[in-house]
């Protein structure tokens, strides 16, 4: 699958000089990977872009030299891309770049770090902007809904096939292992994360990674993995239990399977994010559990596998003074794919986490991943 065929190439180049121009600036310096990836399709590990009204130059070493004449003349080529090579080092060729841009040029203040902007600024007029191909990148097109459709279906069948076979007597690094065999089995290319196995206390841990700890009768499990398939991120948690639940086990998983259900039922265009987080968080808040959801409800999928937008409670804007940005959105619309992941962790107890991956659409939502949510019990 090519998520980036020419003409989504050219309309995405499109968009970005549209957002440039409306913001006042004569050319964008990207600086990080996955919006370079977004508007050209390169896939090297490391690369500049500069772009300006008539032009979009690739800066990359010698190592992508084929890659990038791939991206040129071959069957998927970047319309109007030329390639610029970092022979003398990354920042002496952005400064030579930059030296031929004309007007005013934006740089990503989130991902050029202070040494490369006062190596790269000489003889330029440089603007830090913020999220300018991220208000892009929160829309997928078709060919990248089709891509994460498709990647949340293998990862769908990923987990019922290592969900089928858990038992007590195995240990939290040998399911991540088997979770990940899975993966690269049925078409990703990696993880998109540390797989996470957290099993008895370690389940209260929300940042548990997989451990040498063995799974026994009466632990809760939780399971948070995801891979990349075509460039592109799922995510997606189940917990279950080892043996039968306690009381207590079964009213936490209940709890949270109703606030994730309220929550994926909230997802439709026009609903602002604070609102989807807030129908998970009520109903555990209602349940007793509220102190005991310490993160936010979701986050974007694309890209990347934490992206925009943030589901999640209100918070004070962050400034930003001195930087241009395009406004933030604050509600869904169709084409935003997210996470939705309420969780509740009781220290010394456990913890249940259960998360879905679901596409906006032009009237609701649906579910891309598709894993039974009752309890399991294994
Ligand atoms: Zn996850
Ligand atoms: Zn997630």
């Amino acid at each position: 699958m090519t998520p980036d065929n020419p003409s989504l190439l050219e309309a995405r180049i499109a968009r970005a000089r549209d957002t440039c121009r409306s913001l006042g600036l004569d050319g964008l310096l990207v600086c990080h990977l996955p919006n370079i990836r977004y508007l050209t399709g390169f896939t090297g590990t490391a690369a500049r872009l500069l772009l300006t009204s008539d032009r979009i130059v690739l800066l990359t070493d010698g190592r992508y030299r084929s890659v990038v004449q791939t991206r040129q003349d071959g069957p998927d080529a970047c319309p109007g891309l030329t390639l610029a090579l970092a022979d003398a080092g990354y920042d002496h060729a952005t400064a030579e770049l930059l030296r031929g841009a004309e007007g005013v040029i934006g740089v990503e203040a989130a991902h050029l770090t202070l040494a490369t902007w006062l190596s790269i600024s000489q003889g330029a007029r440089l603007v830090p902007t913020r999220g300018i191909l991220e208000s892009l990148r929160i829309r997928k097109d078709s060919s990248e809904i089709a891509v994460i459709r498709e990647a949340a279906r293998r990862l769908s069948a990923v987990a019922e096939g290592v969900l089928a076979d858990l038992g007590p007597g195995v240990r939290q690094t040998d399911v991540a292992r088997a979770l990940e065999a899975g993966m690269w089995r049925i078409g990703f290319t990696k993880p998109a994360f540390d797989t996470i196995v957290a099993s008895g206390r370690d389940s209260a841990l929300p940042h548990a990674r997989a451990g040498e700890a063995v799974l026994v009768p009466g632990d809760l499990v939780v399971l948070d993995f995801g891979g990349l398939f075509c460039g592109y991120a799922v995510d997606m948690t189940r917990t279950v239990s080892l043996g039968e639940p306690s009381d207590e086990a079964r009213r936490l998983y209940g709890a949270v399977e109703a606030a994730q259900a309220a929550a994926v039922a909230a997802v439709r265009p026009g609903a602002r994010f604070v609102d989807v987080d807030g129908a998970a968080r009520d109903l555990l808040v209602a349940s007793g559990y509220g102190e005991y959801f310490v993160h936010g409800t979701g986050h974007g999928l694309g890209l990347e596998v934490h992206e925009a937008p943030r589901i999640g409670p209100a918070r004070p804007t962050e400034s930003t003074e001195g930087m241009l940005a395009p406004p933030e959105p604050v509600r869904l619309e169709p084409g935003m794919v997210v996470t939705i992941e309420p969780g509740a962790y009781v220290p010394g107890f456990g913890g249940v986490r259960i998360e879905d991956d679901v596409l906006v659409t032009d009237d609701g939502h649906e579910l891309l991943t598709t894993v039974d949510r009752v309890l399991r019990v294994c």
